[in-house]
This record gives structure tokens, C-alpha cells and sequence, in this order.
């Protein structure tokens, strides 16, 4: 299996919204832009929802069948590791393999030692097609790299050979996932990481790095953007050189875990790519149960009320609900509504309030982020929340559809300019 150039990975959390999102993938389309959707979703997720890896493939094969889509399309079992990945097996055709937390552990000495020798010819200045500046390597810097991503990349070997003597080889997509870590990883620690890939065995046709800067969930990037421009430059031109050097697969990319809503490093994603020729996978989760919300909220009535009771059990489980997404959360509670606060104005202040619009007034990144978190509060719900989804369909799936396309996809890969 074969990943198409362009994909977008979409979370769905509640698992209604599948057409919706395939619309949007179908809009680009219809513009020439051809994109590969995936639905993505965690174990985290799945816990927290109380859904099975079944239901997204369910939820996947049902929105294909719906709209017509002939193209291909994948299910990504994300942020998955050897403890929790035989639930996904069946199910999914995508495997986002998370090995965050095996970076910087400890490598063997003669793993270090033998890995530094293997690579030694890279030492000195290093030109890489497409880039201007060339990096200087030198022996500590690959034994620094080794040090810190050799026993990541092994354990990324164990569970791909998991899935792979299950499944076959050539059966499934391969991700590595390293986003979720307090270590960026450079350029140059990038293509030493690729050689590692390269001696697993890996086929990976997507790697996700951790860029510098702040991917806080559900909001816009925080660091200086052109820097964030010159490092993905930079490592789109090493995956390129990696994979002529070490005999990757052809189609290897980048994939950016954007946690919804990079709004602002969007334009430069999209000129590198013209400018590098490459591809790019962009997963995303959270943005569409934001507009499940603001879709109830907009609907007003009894939409409205769930939504500012999800915001009402939010507001009073903070702690909880930001633990487990704590690298990716920055809330400043003084600027939150009070629960009272919450209900001030109608359904399309509550809407304002959520929507991502840099230029509205009324526009409130810290009560995003919070609800961002907050789908826990609606999965326990349970049927209320659900049947409500259900009944105002209509005005949800346009929020839906209209979120992905116009915020998301336009920008990085037609390459308009967004709302
Ligand atoms: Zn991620």
C-alpha cells in the first residue's frame, strides 16, 4: 500500500461526522487537489470515548460508501506502541507507531559505537539538494543523535515487525511518531534517524517529527514562524536526500500533527512543498468535535444547552481534563468565561467564542483549548449528547466540512489564503 503524495488525517471523536469530512476531501478534488483521507484516532481517544478501532473502519467504509469516494483511503491506529496495538490490527491499515517515550533512554554502548562507525563519512560539511547552508557534522553530534533516538527507532522496529507478521508486508502504512516529546528534533538528528529507520528495516512513508515551537492543542502556533519556514524547508530536504541514501521508500514524508488549527505556519507549509516538490500528511483530531460544538451552539435550543453544559463541567474539571494532553496545553484560566459567563449571549456569541477566527472579537483561544480537552465531559453524556448530534446534523456537518476545507486544506495544499 501506497500513501498518495498529499493525505489528511482526520479525528473523529464521537464518530458521526465521517461524510462530513470525506466532503471536504471531495471539495479539493473537485479543484484538482488530490488528497488521500485518513481517520485517525488514538487509544487515548478510544478510552476516553468508550468506542473500539472497529467503529472507525466502520465509520470510514460507511462515509466512502455514502459519498461515492473511488479513491483510496486508510484507518491510522495513531499513537499506537507494542502494549496496545493488537486491538487495532484488524481494523486499521495505518499505524502511527509513537516512540516518544523511548527518546533519550539509554542505548546500548556497542549499538552506539557500531551506529557512529556506520555513519562516520557523513562527518564534516554536508550539501543537501534544494538548501543553500550546508551542516556541519561532526562524530559527537552523530553519537549524540544515537544516543538519544537509537532505542526509540528499535522499539518502532519491534512493533512494526508485530504488525507486519500479522498483516503482511505491503499491507499497511507505516508512520513514526516522535511529536509528542519535550525534544525537537533538528534536521540533522532527522536524517540520523532516518539511517536508524533505514538499518530497522522500516518502510515508513511518513515521520513525524516534534518541530520547534509550541503545538498547543486546538490553537495556533506559538514560536517565530520563520524559523518554524526554515526547519521545515530544511527537513523536507533531508527526507529527500535520506531517501536516495538509505533506500527508503520513494514516497516518504513529512507528517505534521498539528493539533488542530497551525493556521499560521499553513502558508509556509504550502510554498515549501511547491518549492521542494514533496508531499505532506497532515493529521489533525480535535478541530472537528470543536465544530460539533459550535454546530449545537449555533442550532440553539437544546443544542445550545449541551454545549454550555459541556462548558459548565469543563470549567469545574480542569486539572483533569488537561493531565493527560499536558505538552500540549497552555489555558490562562483568568481569561475563561465564568460558568455563568458561558451563557452570556446566544448560541453565535458561544460560537464566536469557539470558532478560530483571529479577527473576531469575540474570538476565545483559552475557552478553545479547553473545550478541546473537554470531549470527555461530552462522551459521558452519553446518548444526550449523541441523540444531539443526530438531530442537528444538518447545521454540524456544514460546520464540519466548511472547518476542514477552508481552514485546513485550502491553505496547505490548494494553497489559498484561509477565512
Ligand atoms: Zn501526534
Amino acid at each position: 500500500m501506497i500513501l498518495g503524495k498529499y493525505s489528511f488525517g482526520a479525528g473523529d471523536r464521537f464518530g458521526h461526522q465521517g461524510k462530513a469530512q470525506l466532503e471536504a476531501v471531495m471539495q479539493a478534488a473537485e479543484r484538482g487537489v488530490d488528497i488521500t483521507p485518513v481517520w485517525n484516532k488514538s487509544n487515548r481517544e478510544h478510552t476516553i470515548i468508550g468506542t473500539r478501532p472497529a467503529d472507525v473502519r466502520r465509520e470510514a467504509d460507511d462515509a466512502v460508501a455514502a459519498c461515492g469516494w473511488e479513491g483510496a483511503y486508510f484507518v491510522d491506529a495513531d499513537h499506537i506502541g507494542l502494549g496496545n496495538v493488537d486491538e487495532f490490527i484488524e481494523s486499521s491499515d495505518f499505524f502511527t507507531l509513537d516512540v516518544a517515550d523511548f527518546i533519550a533512554k539509554s542505548s546500548a554502548q556497542t549499538e552506539v559505537k557500531a551506529f557512529v562507525e556506520k555513519y562516520a563519512k557523513y562527518v564534516g560539511s554536508l550539501a543537501v539538494g534544494g538548501l543553500e547552508e550546508t551542516f556541519e557534522i561532526s562524530a559527537d553530534l552523530i553519537r549524540a543523535a544515537a544516543g538519544k533516538f537509537l532505542l526509540a527507532v528499535k522499539e518502532a522496529g519491534k512493533t512494526y515487525r508485530h504488525i507486519e507478521a500479522i498483516k503482511g508486508e505491503g499491507n499497511f502504512i507505516t508512520e513514526i511518531s516522535m511529536d509528542e516529546t519535550d525534544h525537537p528534533q533538528t534536521p540533522i538528528e532527522m536524517l540520523f534517524i532516518l539511517a536508524a529507520v533505514a538499518d530497522e528495516g522500516i518502510p515508513a512513508q511518513t515521520i513525524a517529527p516534534n518541530f520547534s515551537g509550541r503545538f498547543n492543542k486546538g490553537v495556533d502556533y506559538v514560536g517565530a514562524v520563520e524559523e518554524f519556514a526554515k526547519e521545515f524547508e530544511q527537513d523536507l530536504a533531508i527526507v529527500a536526500f535520506a531517501v536516495e541514501e538509505f533506500g527508503l521508500p520513494a514516497g516518504l514524508k513529512l507528517s505534521v500533527h498539528s493539533g488542530s488549527d497551525k493556521f499560521s505556519i499553513y502558508g509556509c507549509i504550502n510554498k515549501a512543498l511547491r518549492k521542494f516538490n514533496a508531499g505532506v500528511h497532515v493529521k489533525t483530531a480535535g478541530t472537528t468535535w470543536l465544530e460539533e460544538l459550535i454546530g449545537l451552539a449555533m442550532a440553539g435550543g437544546n443544542g445550545l444547552d449541551i454545549a454550555r453544559s459541556v462548558y459548565r463541567k469543563a470549567l469545574l474539571r480542569i486539572g483533569e481534563l488537561c493531565g493527560p494532553d499536558a505538552t500540549g496545553i497552555e489555558i490562562d484560566t483568568t481569561k475563561l468565561p465564568s460558568a455563568e459567563g458561558g451563557d452570556e449571549g446566544g448560541g453565535q456569541r458561544f460560537a464566536a467564542a469557539l470558532r478560530p477566527n483571529q479577527a473576531c472579537e469575540h474570538y476565545n483561544p483559552d475557552f478553545r483549548q479547553l473545550l478541546h480537552v473537554g470531549y470527555k465531559v461530552a462522551a459521558e453524556m452519553g446518548r444526550a449528547f449523541t441523540d444531539a448530534l443526530v438531530e442537528y446534523q444538518d447545521i454540524i456537518g456544514q460546520n464540519v466540512t466548511e472547518n476542514i476545507y477552508e481552514r485546513h486544506i485550502k491553505p496547505v495544499f490548494v494553497g489559498d489564503s484561509i477565512l
